[in-house]
Parts: C-alpha cells; structure tokens; sequence
C-alpha cells in the first residue's frame, strides 16, 4: 500500500513536533554582517565555543571595522576556540575589507532589498561562504524565504521520509522548498523543529524512536520494527 502524499506526511511531521516543541518563531536579532561572521565561527564549533570566539573578537576590536584593520594573527587568537581558526581569520579579514572597499563600511544591509536569488548569489561570492552558510544568514537575518539544511534537519528529514535515502544536503534544499510554502515564517518554522528534534530525539548515532512522537509515520522507524 502506498505511504501518505508528502505533504500529509508532512503535515503530521509539523503538528506532532510543534506538540512537544511549540511553534518556533524566533528569527535572530543579528544584522546580516553579524549573523554572517557567527555563522563562520560556528562552522564544525559547538555553540559555546562560536559564542566564546565572537564576543572575544568583538571585545578586542570593538566593532566589524575594527576587526577589518587587526591583523590575521589577532583575530586568530581571539578565535581560538572556533574550529580552523587559521584558515577563518584570513577569510574574515577578507570579506571586512572587501565591503569596506565596495561600500566604504563592513555591512551587509543592503542584502534585505535584494531578491532572495541575488542575494544569495552575492553572499555565495564572498570567501569561505557556501550555500549552508548563505542560507543560515538569508533565513535568520534577512528572513528571506530558504531553508538551511544542517546536518540535523538533513537527517531528520531522510530517516522521516521527507526525502529519499541518501540524497545529499546540497540537493536536499530544493527538495524541500517544492514541498514547503515559500514562507519565511514556515521555513524557519520547519528548519527549528527539525533541528531540535534531531538534537534531542533523532540523534545520528542512537534515535530514540520509541519515545518519537512521528514513529507511527517514519520511514526509518518502520523499516527498523520489521
Ligand atoms: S521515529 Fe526514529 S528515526 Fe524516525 S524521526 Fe523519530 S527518532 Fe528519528
């Protein structure tokens, strides 16, 4: 027998996870240059440890133009509890400089009046920045309608049967943004549930499907009871 249309599953995916979590609203209070720069910090880095590495380089430099006129060596030091700091201190530089060359300050304001496409284009030709990194500030910042697949809303949304097995993160986007609203509210919706729930419950190395409130529906939770 045929499983549920998508968007069904879909449906019951949102409404049984909002049961436990809430509805999830909270867009964040970052400028897009900001959330830019902790995106950066957080990339392969705990959240305390991208905190830890952002407020210190701020501390330091006082704002963005001052980080822009530090030396590498110094914001590789106050970056130190970020993964790869050596190869994040150059990048951040770079991209400071670079604004500040094209607009005379580091801001990446000018984003919100941007289609989401160019935008994204934009941000995408900035060193070091892919399109993970585009979407995080995209959603977050400029609440423009993406969806970021981190490795949490990848897996949740495979084991679940969102999407098939084995299809990458890169294509998992458009995959998802055909079967979600093009909403902003809806995504950053989607993309907090997921990830809580890949935090919490939908762990990548023990999913606690008997204590899942979608195990009724879940691909992975079915294929795993046979
Ligand atoms: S039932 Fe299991 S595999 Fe499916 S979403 Fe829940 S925890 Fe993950």
């Amino acid at each position: 027998m045929p499983g549920p249309a998508p968007t069904q599953k879909l449906d019951y995916l949102l409404t049984r996870l909002i049961s436990i979590y809430g509805r999830q609203g909270r867009y964040s209070s970052k400028p897009p240059l900001d959330q830019l720069m902790a995106t950066i910090l957080s990339q392969r880095t705990t959240y305390a440890d991208e905190r830890k590495a952002y407020t210190k380089l701020l501390d330091t430099y006082g704002d963005w133009q001052g980080v822009a006129a530090a030396p590498v060596s110094g914001i590789e030091e106050c970056i130190l509890s970020s993964r790869w700091p050596e190869v994040k201190a150059p990048r951040i530089k770079q991209i400071l400089n670079s604004l500040i060359e094209r607009y005379g300050e580091p801001t990446l304001d000018f984003l919100s009046d941007m289609e989401t496409k160019a935008a994204q284009d934009y941000l995408m030709e900035l060193p070091g920045v892919g399109f993970k990194s585009a979407t995080f500030v995209l959603l977050f910042s400029l609440r423009k309608p993406v969806v970021p697949v981190d490795t949490h809303v990848h897996r949740v949304s495979i084991r679940y049967g969102l999407l098939p097995p084995g299809m990458t993160q890169a294509k998992a986007h458009t995959a998802l943004l055909e079967i979600l609203p093009n909403d902003a509210d809806e995504l950053l919706n989607f993309h907090k549930l997921l990830f809580k729930h890949g935090q919490r419950i939908c762990t990548w190395s023990s999913p606690r499907c008997e204590n899942c409130v979608v195990a009724e529906r879940c691909d992975f939770a079915r294929e795993r009871g046979k």
